[in-house]
């Protein structure tokens, strides 16, 4: 199948091409001519497989007849993060450029004037983060009758982070004919109730189970100790190919001590989570997008739906504690056909985690093991100073804390006092340099 026999116009066809597209995706070939005939869509897509110009380029051909009005929108694209937000933004940039469509971007963290600008030119597309769209139509600056496509992006998110109360007051501003776009990567019972909620009689596409994890990703588990997690992570680093990464923690607190971590020892990280202002975001997407940093340190949030080309490598530097944030993650290397390589450090703590992504993905992870004594030792030497300059670096450029406060890395007390030792003069317990032993998890 090719992207001149869906039923798009010749532009849309055009730029699809010279963004280096030759076939459309399984997604794309099923739900573009859909979307074309005015059908709502239920779409059951993860991220990876092309799910965002399966809308972005038939709305660009819906859209181009036709006119806006000021501050009365045409089209509307509920995203759950500003970074996805904005890589809607870049397709809609990216697909349309042979057609003369309007669009405004709304996310929260950057100043009202220059988005109450832009609707009031009006525009054809408007992409939204919840919260922020609500605070304009507070404000009265838009109106909502005229729009006739709403997409909503991965709604199985918007239900995780709470914003689905927002997103049934806007859907309830929306005029009532209208066509509906529903995405999201899973399509348990909860979604399926709030995707029949907003759409009439929709085209069910999926494609692929929301249980399948990319084949293109090998995935590994190494098992270890919590107080070793960070010795594990650089040895990985120093070990694999890296060309650029995402390393993935739990918590906002845990991906500032990871990410300081990293750049003490001298590696070239920058870090992304929630509590960053927006500028700041946007800086630390834009170095690591244009390969200035080669490791990214982020929380699941942050790195919702970030599409970065030829990601090498995932590292969860904590198992996922949802199954469904597992394939997320992972899903972010492999992408469009591509290898990828995804890591988890695990401790004993996280067996019931890992259990339930097991069964999620339906396969086993392999373990592997690791000899990270080189590590350890550099932990306790390592170029603090050198690193500790860098991080000073780093908030002097971003303005901002690049995470918790500065402390000294040091061999946690938890090593056992009296662990065998290797006689190098370091606390490394001998067992940690037994030869790798390849299993299966
Ligand atoms: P998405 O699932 O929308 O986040 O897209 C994932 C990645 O696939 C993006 O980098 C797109 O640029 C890329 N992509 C989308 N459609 C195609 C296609 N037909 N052929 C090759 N790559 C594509």
């Amino acid at each position: 199948m090719q992207f001149s026999e869906l039923g798009l116009s010749d532009e849309v066809v055009g730029a699809a091409a010279d963004s280096g597209y030759t076939t459309p995706t399984p997604i794309q070939e099923q739900a573009i001519p859909i979307v074309l005939q005015g059908r709502d869509v239920l779409g059951c897509a993860q991220t990876g497989t092309g799910k965002t110009a399966s809308f972005t380029l038939p709305m660009i051909d819906i859209l181009s007849s036709g006119q806006a009005k000021a501050r009365m929108p045409r089209s509307l694209i509920l995203c759950p993060t500003r970074e996805l937000a904005a890589q809607v933004a870049d397709s809609f940039e990216r697909y349309g450029k042979n057609c003369s469509l309007t669009k405004a971007l709304l996310i929260g963290g950057v100043a009202f004037g220059e988005q109450n600008l832009q609707l009031d030119r009006g525009v054809d597309v408007l992409i939204a983060t919840p919260g922020r769209l609500l605070d304009h139509i507070e404000r009265g600056r838009i109106l909502l009758n005229d729009v006739k496509i709403l997409v909503i992006d991965e709604a199985d998110r918007m239900l995780d982070m709470g914003f689905i109360p927002d997103v049934e007051r806007i859907v309830s501003l929306l005029p009532r004919i209208r066509q509906t776009l529903f995405f999201s990567a899973t399509l348990d019972r909860g979604i399926r109730e709030l995707a029949d909620g907003f759409l009439i009689n929709p085209k069910s596409i999926t494609v692929a189970p929301p249980s399948s994890t990319a084949e293109t990703v090998e995935q590994f588990l190494l098992l270890t100790e919590a107080w070793k997690k960070r010795a594990v992570l650089r040895t990985l680093i120093d070990r694999e190919e890296v060309g650029n990464a995402l390393i993935f923690c739990n918590r906002k607190r845990d991906v500032g001590i990871v990410h300081r971590s990293l750049v003490r020892h001298g590696y070239d990280a920058v870090v992304l989570h929630g509590d960053m202002p927006q500028p700041a975001r946007t800086e630390t997407l834009t170095r690591f997008k244009a390969g200035d940093a080669r490791l990214l340190v982020a929380s699941d949030v942050a790195a919702r739906g970030l599409d970065i080309a030829e990601l090498s490598h995932v590292f969860n530097f904590d198992v996922p504690t949802h199954a469904e944030d597992y394939i997320h993650r992972i899903g972010r290397t492999g992408r469009a056909g591509r290898s990828g390589r995804a890591f988890t450090i695990s401790t004993d703590e996280d067996s019931r985690y890992l259990q339930a992504i097991r069964s999620l993905i339906k396969r086993s992870i392999e373990t592997i093991d690791l000899d990270i004594k080189d590590q350890l030792v550099r932990g306790r030497t390592g170029n603090a100073r050198k690193g500790a300059r860098m991080v000073q670096e780093q908030e002097q450029a971003t303005g901002m804390p690049t995470g918790t406060p500065r402390r000294r890395e040091r061999v946690p007390p938890s090593v056992p006092k009296n662990a065998p030792t290797t006689g190098l003069g370091d606390h490394t317990p001998a067992f940690l340099l037994r030869p790798a032993r390849p299993g299966v998890a």
